[in-house]
């Protein structure tokens, strides 16, 4: 054991009891309707749904958008998550609200989606009128997408250069000014706009 596992052996870093309860046992036989102290052999106390961290449009939608794989904050693909369940209904959809936290150190971004089994639109419905694509992709997040893509270093470092981010990218395609600002040539500019039509273009997992 090194000097860092002990520390945390030791209870000196550990983590601090969390703020949210687990609720996997309870799930595992789901009672119907919401859940009191009686039924719940770990007495957590069942919170409405409920919204936390970072709840800003553009940050949301950009880590949204990247298949909810990279902080917004940091540029790390480092973010646990884990869902509060706030009720289970007759047939057995359950909703509530998914924290996710990113684990850089240092970092402590963190935003919530709330969610919902029965909604027809969207599971993390919140999302379901959101645009789809790049916009809002900090550059962090337009680097690792260029990179995904396999396209030219030339081109992550142009965006790195030039600050381009998801929005930035959208309006130079808009304007046609997309090879000029990337100094590159037009066959460079077709493999972007290739990548940008594929399915699932913008998950960065
Ligand atoms: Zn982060």
């Amino acid at each position: 054991m090194n000097i860092f596992s002990s520390c945390f052996v030791t209870g000196k870093h550990k983590r601090k009891s969390s703020q949210y309860s687990a609720k996997s046992a309870v799930l595992t036989s789901p009672p119907v309707g919401r859940v009191t102290e009686k039924d719940d052999p770990n007495l957590d106390i069942w919170k409405d749904q409920f919204s936390t961290g970072d709840q800003t449009d553009t940050s949301r939608i950009a880590f949204y958008n990247s298949g909810l794989a990279a902080c917004v904050k940091c540029g790390e693909k480092n973010i646990g998550r884990f869902e509060e369940k706030a009720g289970i209904r007759a047939n057995g959809e359950t909703f509530g609200t998914e924290v996710f936290l990113c684990q850089t150190k240092g970092c402590k971004w963190e935003t919530s989606f709330k969610f919902d089994d029965g909604h027809s639109g969207a599971y993390h419905f919140e999302t379901a009128e959101w645009v789809k694509g790049i916009a809002h992709f900090p550059v962090s997040f337009m680097m690792m997408w260029a990179r995904k893509h396999n396209l030219p270093d030339q081109v992550c470092h142009q965006i790195f250069e030039n600050r381009i981010d998801g929005n930035t990218m959208l309006r130079l395609i808009k304007e046609d000014k997309l090879a000029a600002t990337l100094d590159t040539d037009r066959k460079t500019v077709k493999k972007i706009l290739n990548a940008l039509k594929k399915e699932n273009s913008t998950i960065l997992l």
